[in-house]
């Protein structure tokens, strides 16, 4: 039976195409249309806006971009086996698919593409990461995307969007929730994928907003979140020692506790200290 868009169903194409799942590459496939149509909507209003695709596979998150109406979607993919699967979408949706064989870590999109841009991605879950950080923390805000949409293991979608006194609150969560709204839009089952993982999944849409939530020098913020972090289990003035010499006295006129522990800092009071810091180094 042909799929809604006409084109084939996933379990055929993969048939078809020997798609044998490499673990190598974390490929967990999902063959269900409706539910990649559901995580495409998920993505917001994608007509008028080009989507930048990582790992598309054998195509079923990028047949729901295109039926949800994407100008265009550049798939990067690192699995050359995936290309004749996803030429035949792109011979079903002329002119607005187009696919580069590569590692998405590697490949320069920017020329790729025309704004405004939405991201979206089913990823293994390390390159997910890496890249959630690399879109995170670019040279200029706000970046060149508007928003992403992108499938992790569910205990990550929780570190991105933790709040202070969770025990997932964190660097990710501080990066992510500083320059972005972030929530986690859909919980999967490991059934929901091809073959099944070992964990739930979790789909987070993050959109970029206009200017970082409150200012702060990136670097500094970083250096000091990251400190904090690193010996979560211990006091700030403890952990914080290396960052200044009177940490004591800037995390008392930030209203932090010198005896509080890095989890249960707010974004803004970690703001705050960078900006303390930021102006007694210089
Ligand atoms: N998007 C498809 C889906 O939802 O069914 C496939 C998802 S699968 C979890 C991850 C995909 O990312 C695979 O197709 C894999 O080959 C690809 N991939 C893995 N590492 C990559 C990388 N560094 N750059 C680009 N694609 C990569």
């Amino acid at each position: 039976m042909a799929a809604i868009d006409g084109l084939p169903p996933l379990r055929e194409v993969i048939r078809d195409h020997e798609l044998v799942a490499k673990k190598s590459l974390g490929q967990n496939f999902l063959l269900d249309l409706n539910l990649t149509a559901k995580i495409a909507r998920s993505a917001g209003d994608l007509t008028g806006h080009d989507v930048l695709e990582v790992g598309p596979g054998p195509g079923g998150l990028t047949r729901g971009l295109l039926a949800e109406g994407a100008r265009k979607v550049l798939a990067v993919e690192k699995d050359a086996r995936c290309l004749p699967a996803l030429a035949e979408i792109a011979a079903h949706y002329p002119g607005r698919l187009e696919v580069i064989n590569g590692d998405a870590l590697e490949v320069d999109v920017r020329a790729h593409l025309t704004p405004p841009i939405r991201i979206a991605a089913n990823l293994p879950y390390n390159v997910g990461t890496e890249l959630l950080v690399r879109w995170l923390t670019p040279k200029e805000w706000p970046p060149f995307w508007e928003s992403l949409t992108l499938m992790f293991q569910k205990e990550v979608a929780e570190r991105i969007v933790a709040k202070p006194g969770s025990n997932h609150y964190g660097r990710l969560a501080l990066l992510a929730q500083w320059r972005c709204e972030a929530k986690i839009v859909m919980i999967l089952p490991p059934e929901a994928f091809t073959p099944a993982p070992k964990v739930h999944s979790a789909v987070v849409h993050l959109r970029a907003l206009p200017e970082p939530r409150f200012p702060a020098d990136p670097k500094v913020l970083e250096r000091v979140v990251a400190a904090g972090f690193n010996q979560r289990r211990k006091m700030l003035r403890a952990s914080l020692k290396g960052i200044h010499p009177q940490i004591e006295s800037l995390l008392e006129e930030a209203a932090i506790a010198p005896t509080e522990r890095a989890e249960r800092v707010s974004l803004e009071q970690f703001c705050h200290l960078a900006r303390l810091v930021a102006a007694a180094r210089s």
